[in-house]
């Protein structure tokens, strides 16, 4: 005797997905309907404890969930089915609310689509750890590391296929029991409903291999090899779906738009990066020398960049293949916050018609700050309480984050902030390699 069920689900401020579900068998009338939802939700924290709600136990939203982010995934072992559909959250009379995060990246779209005719085109790039393999040394890119994850890889791979995602690559990364995931890009607000999927199916596949785990966690251990969230990227016409990135006339082959774009983008970083990497561990990770990025550098195929130009492997399709990629970005944050935040600065720049940007030269921590002033390159903000403080001074990026969503999200960090202020850096890592 079994009913299946189906949650309708957010990725909230802290990255976690978490919903409300129903019988299948009601789903004509769910995806209709949706399901109620309330606004101090969004101030549970991934430890559980909530943040001091402005709303507190009054207000009433719906999840509205969007079918096209429908997955269903029998996994034919006996276990439950895997039913989930991510919503959008809305006020009762269906107006988007300010604090759904999905809401805030659909925001942005639609301002770049109408400002400046422009989509955007993104894949997310996941490093994580299994803890079902046990870890060896000479581990990087080896094949017995592929091996040792036995039959987790295979399972999680036809997971992703059953849920419509298409697969770049899968590998064996560099750390102990570190494991990298790739999916193909997809259009606007489907490369972050992706990303979530990429999560939440690595923790479904693991569980159902003898209750195991993943963790996406930035770092395990201070000195340990951190888990990056990268995101590529481009830019196209919407109308024609033209790509604007590249401009073989122009320094670095970087179009004037997209420069701006990425300008932006640059400029901001300190501003957002709170909304794309979201712990106090996150910090740790964003430290020179670590292939993760530390400056709001904009490099050319150089894997410290806060930005990166990637490389074209087929010259003859370079209009296409250009693209970028934000590497300041891990799992403590919702994929829909990241590209929001990505997207929101790089918006700003050309409202702004900033000058368009150029590739930095070298590692920016073998200069002085004065060389790396005149070419506008900061160190990023060095722990989340800096990096919060850098948000909430920024005025720039507030109308389209809006004031409730940047008060809730300056409320629900500082709040988690102290609720483990008194732990060591180790105690620290350990409890976010839990809950991530
Ligand atoms: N593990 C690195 C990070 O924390 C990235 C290594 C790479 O794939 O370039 O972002
Ligand atoms: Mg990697």
């Amino acid at each position: 005797m079994r009913q299946e069920i189906t949650t309708i689900c957010t990725s909230d401020i802290g990255g976690q997905t978490r919903g409300k579900g129903y019988p299948t068998r009601d789903r004509e009338r769910r995806l209709e309907r949706g399901i109620g939802w309330t606004p101090t939700n969004a101030l549970i924290t991934p430890f559980g404890k909530i943040a001091p709600s402005p709303w507190g136990p009054f207000g009433d939203l719906v999840m509205h969930p969007d079918p096209a982010t429908e997955t269903r995934i029998d996994f034919g072992d006996g276990s439950a089915v895997e039913g989930f559909v991510m919503a959008d959250i809305c006020h009762l009379d269906g107006t988007p609310w300010e604090v759904c995060t999905r809401g805030f990246l659909n925001r942005v779209l639609k301002a770049l689509d109408e400002r400046h005719g422009l989509s955007v085109r993104a894949a997310f790039e996941h490093e994580f750890a299994y803890f079902g393999a046990d870890e060896q040394p000479n581990s990087p890119y080896a094949l017995g590391a592929v091996r040792r994850l036995g039959p987790f890889g295979e399972l999680y791979l036809a997971a992703l296929d059953q849920a419509g995602i298409e697969l770049d690559t899968f590998m064996a990364e560099y750390g102990p029991s570190q494991y990298e995931v790739t999916v193909g890009p997809a259009i606007g607000v489907r490369a972050a409903d992706h990303a979530v999927l990429v999560r939440e199916l690595a923790r479904a596949t693991a569980w159902r291999l003898g209750e195991q785990r993943v963790s996406f966690a930035p770092l395990l251990r201070p000195d340990a090899v951190g888990n990056g969230v990268h995101v590529h990227f481009s830019l196209f016409e919407s109308a024609t779906g033209r790509p604007v990135n590249h401009d073989p006339d122009r320094p670095d082959g970087l179009s004037e738009s997209a420069g701006r774009f990425i300008e932006g983008m640059l400029r901001k970083m300190p501003a957002y990066l709170a909304l794309t990497a979201s712990s106090p561990v996150s910090y740790y990770r964003l430290t020179p020398n670590r292939w993760s990025a530390a400056y709001n550098n904009l490099g050319y195929r150089d894997r410290e960049a806060g930005v990166r130009i990637c490389p074209v492997f087929d010259p003859t399709r370079i209009a296409k293949q250009y693209h970028f990629e934000y590497r300041a970005a891990d799992a403590t944050a919702s994929p829909y916050m990241v590209l929001g935040a990505m997207l929101a600065a790089g918006l700003w720049g050309l409202d702004q018609g900033l000058d368009p940007a150029r590739v930095f030269e070298g590692a920016p921590q073998h200069f002085d700050d004065a060389h790396n002033e005149a070419r506008g390159v900061r160190r990023l903000p060095l722990s989340l309480t800096d990096a919060l403080d850098a948000f909430e001074a920024d005025e720039d990026l507030t109308p389209i984050i809006t004031p409730v969503l940047k008060s809730a999200f300056l409320a629900f960090k500082r709040f988690e902030i102290g609720l483990l202020k008194d732990l060591p850096p180790e105690a620290l890592c350990a409890r976010y390699a839990e809950v991530y």
